[in-house]
Parts: structure tokens; C-alpha cells; sequence
């Protein structure tokens, strides 16, 4: 809204108003004087200047609003039109300025906010880097155990192979690499020993389950069990068939039996780190695991389950394939090795399956009916043996733990050089077990045996078992000692 001469006059009216209220000490002491009171010139002067002084400001106004009402005389359009501008320039200024204010609140805002920002940023890195750190150091303690066991586990493994005990019957390996066998079997109770073992010789490891395989000293393979006996015939011919056809291997294992007759697997690891196995379910499948098995590579380890196979590789990973109608009962897969990893063991049982990590503690997946798989809280285990509704663990000081039915056989079991079935080697040579048969004790006055020794016997690689060159060179590609 321009201003107009009204508002001009009302301005300078109020103006000379206040300049009235500013001279009004000086006139009142002035009439007082002229009236023949006070006359104090001082003081006068003094009132004087103050008002003179307190009244510059507002005579440059009143001198400004009459040049105005000037210019409104003159040319009130043209007055107008001048108002109407600098109304737009004050109203465009106002907006500058309040645009100006908002952006600088705007920009305290942002920083604010860029600094919380940054804030959180740095404690969530921060978080992140306690949480590296302790897993550093945890992985560096789990690393230090790992190198405290490793020199115990290598120890107690040169005789896991010279002992083994399978359902109801035991083998033993001798210094000349004999079997010594010793055991009943619940299907033939009349028949003393189940394992006839005594036309093996040159043997460097056994493995026992529902039947017994030996491994020679020339990669070859024996075996003996239920499925040998002259009353299977035809199986006989089928598994001796099979397992004749084995070279080159270095490590064995028989498994306990499935729940049909005959159906157990025996397993062997050959030199170049690939698998192979044979079991009479195995045959059955129009695409057996077999097919599976043929295909693994790497391999270093290797256990033979009732329903299944596993394989452990060389970077610690676990491979398994089997039959897995199994785990339909509860639902866990004894397969599911995927995740698995730092493994130096790896055992299978009925339907469940163990790993060993470096570190001493026991993984197991599958059936856990009977508690088999409750092996979580397991720490300082050097070898492990997983049996149909059982696991068991041979730890560094030479106690054993066991998880599953019956678990408490084994509580006060001390001095433990090797486990197998529920049956322990003792430093002494002698035997512990929770058989309540007492064949075993024929088997606790042998001599004990390390695979090294065997190994070294029969002029094979101490490392892995495979054959040595000419130059005494390993010829495994897995090995390379
Ligand atoms: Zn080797």
C-alpha cells in the first residue's frame, strides 16, 4: 500500500512531537529565564546541547519527510509509482533476507544431522572393530588350541588304524602286520569268531563295522564278515568280486549295518585322493552313490555309514552322499555337512554324522534321537568315532566322552591311545569295553603298534601310505612328501 500525503504529514506531526518532548527542558528553563527565573547559563547551555544533540536523527527525518511531501506536491503519480518500488524492494529484501535465514537454519540443520551422522558412522565402525577384534583374538585362541592339539591328535592317530572294533567283534594289528581277531556274532551264536583273520598278513590298516576290510601293504584290500560266510554264498562272490578289483588304496572303512540284512559299505581311499565303495545297497541303485563317490577328488580321510559316505578334503571341507530316508524321522539331514569346515576328522555313524575341527571341538548333524548329536559343548577332543546311536571322543588327556544311548560307559576311562566302537586302547596295550563279553581280553596282550611303524615296515610313504617311488618320493599328488 503506497503512502500517501495523509501519512506523510501524520510522520512529521509525530515527529516534531517527539522533538518537541526533546527541547521542552531547554524552552521551559528558557521561559523560566525570560520570566525572570533560574539564569543558571551553564546549565542552560548544557540543556541545550543535549537537546541539540538528542534531536540530529530526527531532524534528518523530518528534513526527509518534507523532501517527500515535496516530491508528493510536485508529481503525487510519479510519487506513487517510486513508493510502489521501493515497497517491492523492501517486501524482495524482507524475502532475501528470510530466504537467507532459512537456508542458514537449513544449512545448522544439515551440519547437525551430518554430524550425527558422522557420529553414528564412527561408533557403528568402532563396533564393527571390537567385534573383528575379538574375533581375532578368539580365532587366535581357537588358532593357539588348534596348534596345541595338533602334535597330540598326530600322536594318538598312528594307532587308530591298528585297533579297530566293530558290533560284537575286534581286530588288532601285530608288528608283522598280522590281524588278530576276536569276537561273537548275534546271528551265529555257535560260531566263535566272526572275522577269520588269520590268513591275513601284511596288513598296515583294519577297519571294523558289521564286517572287517584290511588294507595291504600293496593297496589292495581284504575283508571278511557276515556277508563272507559260506551261507551267502552269492553275496560273497558279489562283495569279493567288488573288492578284489581295489589298487592303490590307502585307507579303509567298513560300516556298521543298515537295517536290512547284508547292507553295509565298505569304503576305500585311493592314493590320488579319490574314493571308491562298495556296499550292496550301493549296487541296487539304477544311479548308485557310487556315481557320486566316483566323482569326489581330494579326499584325505574317508568313514563308511550305514546309509551313507562321507569325505574329508583337503582344505577341511566335508563331502557326503547317502540315503537320506532317514532323516524323514526327525527331520535333520546326516548329509548336511555343507557349512563344515577346519575339519581333521570326519566319522559316520547309523544316521549321524561327526566332524572333528582342528580346534578340539565336535560337530554333528542327523538323527538325534538318543542325544547323538549333542556334542556342542565337546572341547579338547583329538578323535572321534561316531557309532549307530552313539558318539564318542577321545580327547587330549586321554579321558573318553560320550554322547547318546548308554552314554556313561566310558566315565572312568583314563590313558586312552585310540578309541573304536565302544572300546578304548590303553597306553598299556591293554583293552577297555563296554562289551560284556570278555573276547576282548584275548587282544589286550599284543604288543602295541603304530601305523608308522607299519608303514616304514613295508616301505610306504610314513605320511599318507601310499607307495614310494624309486627315489623314496611319495607318489601320492595329494600328499607330495
Ligand atoms: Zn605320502
Amino acid at each position: 500500500m503506497p503512502r500517501t500525503k495523509a501519512d506523510i504529514e501524520r510522520d512529521i506531526e509525530s515527529c516534531s512531537k517527539r522533538l518537541q518532548e526533546i527541547w521542552k527542558p531547554f524552552n521551559e528553563y528558557e521561559s523560566n529565564r525570560l520570566r525572570g527565573y533560574g539564569g543558571d547559563r551553564e546549565y542552560q547551555m548544557s540543556l541545550e546541547n543535549q537537546a541539540r544533540n538528542n534531536s540530529v536523527g530526527l531532524r534528518n527525518q523530518i528534513d526527509r519527510l518534507r523532501d517527500e511531501l515535496d516530491e508528493y506536491s510536485r508529481d503525487p503519480v510519479a510519487y506513487q509509482k517510486k513508493q510502489v518500488c521501493i515497497d517491492e524492494n523492501n517486501r524482495r529484501e524482507q524475502e532475501r533476507i528470510a530466504k537467507e535465514n532459512r537456508r542458514e537454519q537449513e544449512r545448522i540443520a544439515y551440519e547437525k544431522k551430518r554430524e550425527q551422522v558422522r557420529i553414528s558412522v564412527e561408533k557403528l565402525h568402532e563396533q564393527n572393530r571390537i567385534a573383528k577384534m575379538t574375533e581375532i583374538a578368539s580365532s587366535k585362541s581357537n588358532f593357539e588350541i588348534a596348534q596345541k592339539l595338533k602334535p597330540i591328535r598326530e600322536h594318538f592317530s598312528q594307532y587308530q588304524d591298528c585297533f579297530s572294533a566293530g558290533n560284537g567283534h575286534m581286530s588288532r594289528l601285530t608288528s608283522d602286520g598280522n590281524v588278530v581277531s576276536g569276537g561273537i556274532w548275534a546271528n551265529f551264536s555257535n560260531r566263535k569268531v566272526l572275522c577269520n583273520t588269520q590268513n591275513w598278513h601284511k596288513v598296515v590298516a583294519i577297519s571294523s563295522g558289521e564286517g572287517t576290510i584290511g588294507l595291504k601293504a600293496d593297496g589292495s584290500v581284504i575283508a571278511d564278515g557276515c556277508q563272507f560266510q559260506k551261507e551267502n554264498l552269492h553275496i560273497a562272490r558279489e562283495y569279493r568280486r567288488a573288492i578284489n578289483s581295489w589298487y592303490n588304496i590307502i585307507a579303509v572303512s567298513a560300516s556298521c549295518s543298515a537295517d536290512y540284512p547284508f547292507d553295509y559299505n565298505f569304503v576305500g581311499l585311493k592314493s590320488d585322493g579319490t574314493v571308491i565303495a562298495y556296499g550292496h545297497k550301493f549296487n541296487r541303485k539304477p544311479v548308485g552313490y557310487s556315481a557320486v563317490i566316483a566323482r569326489w577328488c581330494n579326499i584325505v580321510a574317508i568313514s563308511a555309514g550305514a546309509f551313507h559316505v562321507i569325505g574329508l578334503k583337503k582344505d577341511g571341507t566335508v563331502v557326503a552322499v547317502g540315503d537320506r530316508w532317514g532323516n524323514q524321522r526327525n527331520g535333520n539331514d546326516f548329509c548336511d555337512t555343507r557349512d563344515w569346515r577346519e575339519m581333521v576328522a570326519v566319522s559316520a555313524g547309523k544316521r549321524h554324522t561327526v566332524g572333528l575341527k582342528a580346534d578340539g571341538r565336535v560337530v554333528a548333524v542327523g538323527d538325534n534321537e538318543d542325544g547323538q548329536c549333542e556334542t556342542q559343548y565337546w572341547e579338547n577332543v583329538v578323535a572321534i568315532s561316531a557309532e549307530p546311536s552313539q558318539t564318542i571322543g577321545l580327547k587330549a588327556n586321554g579321558t573318553v566322552v560320550a554322547t547318546g544311548k548308554n552314554k556313561g560307559f566310558c566315565t572312568n576311562w583314563k590313558d586312552i591311545l585310540a578309541i573304536s566302537g565302544k572300546s578304548g586302547l590303553k597306553t598299556d596295550g591293554t583293552i577297555v569295553s563296554s562289551y560284556t563279553a570278555d573276547y576282548y581280553k584275548d587282544l589286550s596282550n599284543i604288543p602295541l603298534v603304530t601305523k608308522i611303524q607299519l608303514r616304514e615296515k613295508f616301505k610306504l610313504c610314513s605320511y599318507c601310505g601310499s607307495k614310494l617311488s624309486f627315489s623314496k618320493k611319495c607318489k601320492s599328488p595329494i600328499c607330495g612328501k
